[in-house]
């Protein structure tokens, strides 16, 4: 009865922000113009192989320290905005339930992101870093693959969904550090169909930058296969310390 009387309400009442829950005025979509002011999109100074920001505006990019330490096998990393604030709690919410108006929202913003650094001409395929499909069957739907499908309409670059495999449940890497990351998801990945990989230049594509470690797999994955280059978009950046 409960049930029905919150659904009723929720009917009833205006639609609130994805992000403070504030109710909405006339004319207004899914976030509210406060928290849309509040989001901090990524601009240069940035690592010129991971695209993390660096906090001095008065440098030019150039290499990040874990970048000249750890091997990478993306050629470049970019992210559109910082995970924090409105930008993180849109994503968080939509990654577990899934928003149309965000889906959006976020292929439009990822494809500014893109014309940013890439030319349509320069990837031939986009993939994006798949979920094991015992989370994807929980979930019913995998974040990185709505930003593929979005990003892949506006800019016409062909995507595949199933070149890509993640097989072995990974542990859960909220509490693990880089290096320990990089050991939980070695192996998990592995490649469908190589013929369609080799000498292909490809953009790998996921919702958060957080250590590296999944991409940098996927990408180790790709090129083993016979991928010319792989290069990685993603939505927002988790940035230590901010
Ligand atoms: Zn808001
Ligand atoms: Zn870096």
């Amino acid at each position: 009865m409960r049930f029905h009387a919150e659904r009723l309400l929720q009917f009833l009442l205006p639609p609130q922000c994805y992000c403070c829950d504030k109710f909405l005025e006339e004319g207004q979509k899914g976030i509210c113009p406060d928290c849309l002011s509040k989001i901090r999109w990524i601009e240069a100074p940035l690592c010129t192989l991971c695209g993390v920001p660096f906090l001095s505006r008065e440098t030019k990019d150039h290499f990040c320290g874990a970048c000249l330490t750890q091997k990478k096998y993306f050629t470049m990393a970019r992210a559109v905005g910082y995970y924090e604030g409105p930008f993180r709690e849109a994503i968080h919410r939509w990654k577990y339930e899934e928003k149309s108006y965000l889906t959006s929202f976020f292929g439009e913003k990822l494809t500014e992101g893109f014309h940013r650094y890439w030319q349509s001409g320069s990837l031939d395929l986009l993939i994006p870093v798949p979920l094991y499909s015992k989370r994807l069957r929980e979930r019913g739907f995998n974040q990185a693959l709505l930003l593929v499908q979005e990003l892949s309409r506006r800019t016409r670059i062909p995507y595949s969904k199933r070149l890509l495999r993640k097989g072995i449940p990974t542990i859960p890497q909220v509490n693990l550090n880089g290096k320990e990351r990089e050991r939980g998801v070695r192996g998990s990945f592995h490649i469908q169909r190589e013929e369609e990989i080799k000498g292909k230049s490809i953009l790998l594509v996921d919702d958060v930058y957080t250590t590296g470690a999944t991409v940098n797999e996927c990408s180790k994955v790709l090129l083993k296969a016979g991928a010319e280059r792989v290069d990685v978009l993603t939505l927002a950046h988790a940035i230590k310390n901010l």
